[in-house]
């Protein structure tokens, strides 16, 4: 696809960011690129239409899910609802916490935002360890909805953060460059 190229050529990767040893992908890039951005968002919405055409609710995950998630939910005339870090969403929350690398975090949402079986697609840029995604969808869970989807740009194929989730999820970069 040679949208998927165009993409790819965007995306930057930065050695020793945030920390040592770790190579940071930079999707921000292909923002500063309306052709590409088209690209990007044409591709996540055939995603959505190919295997949950009865999508109800498109969730972003803070912070870059964001990004994605509204704009898709807005092409697909679908609501947006956030996921974010602890204490940053006012109003009744459901709450789930998860393990990162040193401690833990907790992710939340506003708690009439999913009704009982709705389909979600959660949205999020990158899949590193899939702590995040896997919180996110439990989190749907317990608010009554069915996770359709876990739409991703980018995996770190590596960290094999697609086998702790037990939703489908198909990532469409995963082989990217590392210069
Ligand atoms: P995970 O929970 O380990 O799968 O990490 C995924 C989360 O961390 C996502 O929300 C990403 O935005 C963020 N993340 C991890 N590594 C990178 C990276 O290299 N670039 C951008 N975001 C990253």
């Amino acid at each position: 696809d040679e949208r998927v190229e165009r993409i790819k050529n965007k995306i930057t990767a930065y050695p020793d960011f945030p920390k040592p040893g770790i190579l940071f992908r930079d999707i921000f890039s292909v923002l500063q690129t309306p052709l590409v951005f088209h690209d990007l968002m044409a591709v996540l919405e055939e995603k959505v239409k190919s295997v949950c055409p009865d999508v109800d609710i498109i969730m972003g995950l803070d912070s870059r899910g964001f990004l994605f998630g509204a704009p898709l939910a807005l092409s697909l005339n679908k609501p947006f609802v956030p996921v974010r870090k602890r204490g940053k969403l006012p109003g009744e929350l459901k709450q789930v916490s998860y393990t990162l690398e040193y401690g833990t975090d907790v992710f939340e949402a506003q708690a009439s935002s999913i009704k009982q079986g709705q389909k979600v697609v959660i949205v999020d840029d990158l899949l590193a360890t899939g702590g995040s995604m896997k919180a996110a969808s439990e989190l749907v869970k317990e608010m009554g909805g069915v996770v359709a989807l876990c739409l991703v740009c980018i995996e770190l194929a590596d960290l094999k953060g697609r086998d702790k989730l037990k939703d489908p999820c198909f990532p469409f970069m995963s082989d990217l460059n590392v210069e």
